[in-house]
């Protein structure tokens, strides 16, 4: 196998690697970039801008609830979702190739594949080993898998937005912003909705005042929201799903037509064999220091830079969540990190 030379490989194709291109071709760089699935990533093809069709509706539909205010009378609004799932693929159907006509003007070569290192500077994609100075590690993320009995039967946020029929109940494991985004959106078009949140508080991450206020607002349009629950299990129950979980000390059920996995996503990184890239990572996460360069194990062969945008900083290694133990490696040695 012949291997090519770049002077810089970006594994993903989504906003981290796009944004990498414009730089490094004006610096006069090579770049290749490898896309597994769709140019552009989670935020225009499954994320953000899919998503804001959805938010848009229900702003409509909560614009309507408010017309009275403005001494506007209106009907019963009726959302056809079927039509508003149809529109928001419309809207995004052309993105991957127009990015992929955009990458073709920078003279970025884009390669459709699954990358993994074959190397400490080497990436294979298929039959093809590409060779860089540089690597940006940019594969994004995933949803965060739960270890509950029956969370195969959970779905995520893809699915949510594919799904042409409206559910009329849904339960979200996990109250992070994809749960109270399409919690709303789903409360608005009338269905119920329940989030159960492992923690004391919603979007546990966020500033304490503001999530009270939100979690009045979600209540006062009829999501029910429980804190410091515990999911036992999920299973079929009824033509529905049942999801167990344990609540102030008692243990409680609730039926719906969908349970959707919203608990967080993960660093997309497992399957780019790391080991052989001599990438050094802990906790699922790639571990980097204060500029996101990577920190390499010893068994480092020659002077490089990797980047990564799915990363842990070493500051915050020893907090990272217990390390699932399909993902622990050993790490040989400990280097200061890089400054190739
Ligand atoms: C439902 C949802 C709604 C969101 N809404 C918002 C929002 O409103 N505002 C906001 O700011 N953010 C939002 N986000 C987050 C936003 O989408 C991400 O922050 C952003 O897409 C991250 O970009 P990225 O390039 O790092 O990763 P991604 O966009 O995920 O791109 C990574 C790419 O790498 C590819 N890849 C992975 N592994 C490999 C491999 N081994 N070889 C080759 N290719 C690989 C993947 O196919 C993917 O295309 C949302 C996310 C979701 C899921």
């Amino acid at each position: 196998m012949s291997t090519e030379k770049f002077d810089v490989v970006i594994l993903g194709g989504g906003n981290a690697g796009i944004g990498v291109t414009g730089p490094a071709r004006r610096a006069g760089m090579s770049v290749a970039m490898i896309e597994q699935d769709l140019l552009g990533g989670t935020c225009p093809n499954r994320g953000c801008t899919p998503k804001k069709v959805l938010v848009a509706a229900g702003h409509a539909l909560h614009e309507i609830e408010r017309a009275s205010v403005h001494h506007i009378a209106v009907g019963k609004p009726r959302l056809d979702w079927a039509a508003l799932i149809d529109r928001e693929k419309d809207l995004i159907k052309d993105i991957p190739a127009n990015l992929a006509r955009s990458m073709a003007k920078r003279d970025v070569e884009v390669i459709k594949g699954h990358a993994a290192f074959a190397g400490s500077n080497i990436i294979r994609v298929g039959d093809r080993d590409l060779e860089a100075k540089h690597i940006v590690i940019a594969t994004g993320s995933k949803p965060r898998p739960l270890p509950i009995p029956g969370a195969e039967h959970m779905i995520t946020s893809d699915a949510m937005l594919s799904e042409r029929d409206l559910p009329s109940s849904v339960i979200f494991v996990g109250g992070g912003v994809i749960s109270l985004e399409f919690g709303h959106v789903y409360a608005r078009t009338g269905a119920d909705v329940t989030i159960l949140e492992a923690l004391p508080q919603l979007l546990p991450a966020l500033d304490t005042d503001a999530v009270a206020r939100l979690q009045t607002e979600s209540e006062r349009i009829g999501i029910r929201v429980k804190t410091s629950v515990g999911v036992k299990r999920i299973e079929p129950a009824n033509g529905r799903l049942r999801v167990v979980f344990s609540h102030q000390g008692a243990e409680h059920a609730a039926e719906a037509d969908r349970v959707v996995n919203g608990a967080g996503r993960v660093a997309n990184v497992d399957t780019l064999d790391l080991a052989a890239g001599n990438v050094e990572h802990a906790n699922g996460r790639i571990v980097v220091d204060r500029r996101c360069r990577i920190r390499r194990s010893c068994r480092r062969s020659r002077p490089m830079r990797v980047t990564s945008s799915a990363a842990t900083s070493s500051k915050d290694r020893n907090t990272a969540p217990t390390t699932p133990a399909w993902r622990r490696r050993s790490i040989p040695c400990r280097r200061s990190p890089q400054s190739a």
